[in-house]
């Protein structure tokens, strides 16, 4: 993507994720390492440097303090939060809408704790997607449109070896019974900005490190490092598992480590059965891979490796190790770690904290990670502080309400301690559920002997490992139990949200079935069909056609009488009518027709076994298929997503490239795969090393449809296939000379300093002219959901520009006034001076005169005298 971000002929760069300074995924390794990302930063600092300075800061504190006098009685308490991560954004956001004045101190809000965008997404499951509702509809609601519904899927568990599935989760039923929002998964920055945007910019003071707190029992002070000191009625640690508060509150204590490592990417990557699953967890011996569609043609994965915290990898060789790591897995793993760019892998080692029954003292508690940091297993860290925020908002205003009654000053104490107590159950609960389940993902066996050093030859049995029988029997019953509390749980706590279950909100009429039924599931997976060569020899890939009506017959010769299609393999042990696949209900079958060799099929399983003469036998994606024994005519079944965008514009479009190609003889099935079989040399050249971007720099998805025939160049170079992501044609596909597509190096990553600031400035790369200009589009015109995606995108941007000229106005005004008044004092400061030396002298000739005077007088006598 970098090198289409650097070579498609774009006239506006664009955001997916709508951050001020945000960049588009896409545009990662293009824009994001660079200087660009250093000075952002920068920018941003000095902004909010200007937003507020320590003694306006502590005046206007004061001033707002207490119209009264400053008794708790007489006005709301003002609350001060430290960390302004999704924790302390929403408890930011329940208090201001209860009429609470809040200030929330963010260490560094720029760039999303100096990680950025590589952070990806985060799921906000149905219980958080609640609570968001009762704190704030509209908020609820915009965080609904931005992210994309996962909740209405399978999700679930399978074996990372062979993909098949070991549990499914039902995360819908949950959800809809009681009425709440389907879990959806959601950009962090785009989630962050929102929520930044919903509390208000003059509530959040960037830069401004929170170290220490002072709470005298009828007010806190939080001190900031640069010694700024901020008054408020109660402080809320929302800082994070480092959290600064927790340290002074408690006294050091040290995160457990989890064991594991993780690594995190987000690729543009559509896997075929993306209509049908959300996320998935692969499992394997302590090693376990998640992957999650986040919408827009994007895949996020996470890979956890056991090992000791705090290793590194060389430079560029985070994607070298998790290939290491997971060589052997099976497609949907390895192919999407090959489609991620190496600069969009981030490392982090994993830690959490165990449950304490201790969150706050007096004034100050904690909130969100701070106090229970979780294994990011059940993807509820992020949820339970969205909890904790509406709950903590929710029990202030009670004490409120109270002391309005009773006309007595408001209890700020009891109403943390009943948040606290309100929370600790529920919290620690799912914090040992998150732990049980890293536990499950990484015991995982699926055969006696995994794991077992010296036994292993066991693997080779294929004997089921008791645990993962008994694993699975405790699943299935306990999971859907425990679904139901994690995401319903809180739900009768929530006040002022309605029970509904969105209209949008309803999933597949099928889901059911797909739960119970494998082979269901794997009907409704789209994409395209192939038998990929694994033997040597010049096989060609074959594109098989899901159509009942038609048949490919397998033989030693081609049969040009026989109308169905077919295959000829002129190899020793092909015999002449070998075998035929036929397609019957969008599953493929294979029938061996008493052939001398046989047919084999090895499964995903690794388990090889010859096909009986004469009967049908169903095969499934990464089967491989061998036309007799010698292992000349091996496939491996592989199904490959249609291209992204496509899918929205009809994959027909494909199977219709490939019927009309030219080679194909009309009107047959043959014509078809014949035609997929030469229009496919394309996916051929890649074959050996399917799903790495080819020589040009493309990913496999991106190259043309099988049956697109690639365009020459006029300069006698082929062309490469691209999709424009230039807001003016934006989805078109169109063909540009390789030679267009010169790779310029990429800027190097910024090099991260303590607080994530540059050290050194990064250097742009020179950009060498193109060798040749040639360009030719496929599409005309954009399709109609690009239209509409773009025209969204453009609002967005025009509403960010707004803000930004708004913000930069309201600075500008702001410098302005402070220069004035600058200038006054410093008027003021040299009129004194000048008075001061004024009076200096005068007190000085006054002396000067008495003294005269004085000389005088003695030689006179002391007192003049009378002269009368
Ligand atoms: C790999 C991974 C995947 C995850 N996936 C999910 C998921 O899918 N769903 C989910 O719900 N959760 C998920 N989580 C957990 C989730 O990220 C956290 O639980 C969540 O971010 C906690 O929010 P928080 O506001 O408490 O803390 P943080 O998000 O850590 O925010 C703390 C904020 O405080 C700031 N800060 C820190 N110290 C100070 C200070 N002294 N002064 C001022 N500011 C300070 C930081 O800059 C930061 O902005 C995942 C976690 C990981 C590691």
């Amino acid at each position: 993507m970098a090198l289409l971000s650097a070579t498609a002929p774009a006239k506006t760069r664009f955001s997916l994720f709508s951050h001020e300074e945000s960049q588009h995924p896409h545009a990662l390794s293009a824009c994001c390492g660079g200087a660009g990302a250093g000075g952002k930063r920068q920018r941003a600092r000095a902004r909010v440097a200007a937003a507020m300075r320590p003694a306006d800061a502590a005046a206007s504190v004061a001033q707002a303090a207490s119209p009264g006098g400053g008794a708790e009685g007489t006005r709301r308490p003002r609350v001060l939060v430290a960390g302004g991560g999704i924790g302390g954004l929403v408890l930011a956001l329940a208090a201001r809408r209860k009429g609470y004045e809040v200030t929330v101190f963010e260490r560094d809000m720029s760039a999303v704790r100096g990680e950025g965008q590589y952070r990806g997404p985060i799921q906000i499951q149905s219980n958080a997607l609640a609570a968001l509702e009762a704190i704030d509809m509209s908020v609820a609601e915009e965080v609904m449109r931005e992210g994309c519904v996962t909740g209405d899927r399978i999700n679930g568990l399978v074996d990372g070896i062979s993909g098949s599935w070991y549990i499914k989760f039902d995360t819908f039923t949950p959800a809809a019974e009681r009425g709440l929002p389907v879990t959806r998964v959601i950009s962090r920055m785009t989630l962050q900005q929102i929520l930044a945007r919903a509390v208000g910019d003059d509530v959040i003071l960037n830069d401004s490190h929170v170290v220490d707190f002072i709470d005298d029992g009828n007010k806190v002070t939080a001190i900031l490092e640069d010694g700024r000191k901020f008054e408020g009625d109660l402080l809320v640690g929302a800082d994070g598992i480092w959290s600064k508060v927790r340290k002074v509150l408690f006294g050091q204590s040290d995160a457990t480590y989890s064991e594991y490592t993780c690594y995190t990417g987000i690729a543009d990557f559509v896997p075929p059965d993306i209509d049908t699953v959300g996320y998935r967890v692969f499992l394997g011996h302590k090693q376990y891979f998640v992957s999650s569609d986040v919408g827009a043609g994007k895949m996020q994965w996470y890979a956890f490796h056991k090992e000791p915290a705090g290793g590194t990898d060389p430079e560029n060789g985070k994607k070298k190790r998790l290939l290491e790591i997971f060589n052997g897995w099976c497609d949907n793993v390895v192919d999407l770690i090959n489609a991620t760019d190496e600069e969009a892998i981030l490392r982090r080692d994993i830690y959490d904290r165990p449950p304490t029954f201790n969150w706050g003292k007096g004034r100050v508690t904690l909130l969100g990670d701070s106090v229970h940091a979780m294994q990011p297993n059940l993807g509820q860290g992020g949820c339970m502080a969205i909890e904790d925020g509406y709950q903590l908002a929710v029990e202030l205003e009670k004490s409120w309400q109270e002391s309005a009654k009773s006309g007595t000053p408001m209890d700020v104490v009891s109403s943390l301690r009943r948040y606290e107590k309100e929370r600790i159950l529920r919290v620690s609960v799912i914090h040992g559920l998150a732990r049980m389940a890293a536990i499950m993902a990484t015991t995982y066996r699926p055969y006696l002997g995994v794991g077992l050093g010296p036994l292993s030859f066991l693997t080779k049995l294929r004997i089921p490992h008791p645990g993962r029988v008994g694993g699975r029997f405790f699943i299935k019953y306990g999971m859907p139990l425990m679904l139901s509390w994690v995401l319903g749980g809180n739900s009768t706590k929530l006040e002022g949200r309605p029970l509904s279950c969105r209209l949008s909100d309803k999933a597949n009429d099928q889901l059911r079935r797909w739960f119970e039924d494998d082979d269901a599931l794997e009907q409704a997976m789209g994409g395209e069909w192939y038998l990929l060569p694994t033997s040597s020899g010049d096989s060609q890939p074959i594109r098989l056609i899901r159509d009942e009506k038609k048949s490919l017959s397998i033989g030693s010769r081609s049969d040009p009488s026989n109308s169905t299609a077919s295959l000829a393999l002129p190899l020793p042990q092909i015999s002449e009518n070998h075998a035929t696949i036929t397609c019957k209900n969008k599953a493929f079958y294979l029938t061996d027709h008493g052939s001398e060799h046989g047919t084999w099929i090895t499964d995903n399983e690794g388990r090889r076994y010859r096909v009986p003469p004469n009967f049908p036998v169903r095969f499934h994606p990464s089967d491989v298929i061998e036309f007799g024994s010698d292992k000349k005519a091996m496939f491996r079944v592989k199904v490959l997503s249609t291209l992204p965008y496509e899918s929205a514009r009809g994959g027909p479009q494909i199977l219709q490239a490939a019927r009309n190609a030219p080679h194909a003889p009309p009107q047959s099935a043959i014509a078809a795969a014949a035609a997929a079989v030469f229009a496919a040399v394309a996916v051929a050249k890649v074959m050996g090393v399917m799903f790495k971007k080819d020589e040009v720099g493309f990913a496999p998805e991106q190259l043309p449809p099988p049956g697109v025939k690639r365009p020459m160049c006029w300069c006698g170079d082929e062309c490469c296939f691209q999709i424009s992501d230039d807001w003016d044609s934006y989805g078109q596909r169109y063909w540009m000379c390789r030679n267009y597509s010169y790779s310029p190096e990429k800027p190097k990553p910024v090099p991260k300093g303590r607080k994530g600031k540059a050290k050194i400035p990064v250097k742009e790369p020179e950009v060498p002219p193109p060798l040749c200009d040639f360009v030719e589009w496929i599409d005309k015109e954009m399709s109609e959901f690009d239209k509409r995606l773009i025209q969204s995108w453009r609002e967005r941007q025009e509403e960010r520009e707004e803000r930004q000229r708004q913000r930069a106005a309201q600075e500008k005004a702001e410098r302005e006034r402070r220069e004035e008044l600058e200038l006054r004092e410093l008027a003021r400061l040299s009129r004194e001076k000048e008075e001061r030396a004024e009076d200096r002298s005068r007190k000085l000739a006054r002396a000067q005169r008495a003294k005269d005077a004085g000389s005088e007088a003695a030689r006179k006598g002391k007192y003049p005298r009378c002269t009368q």
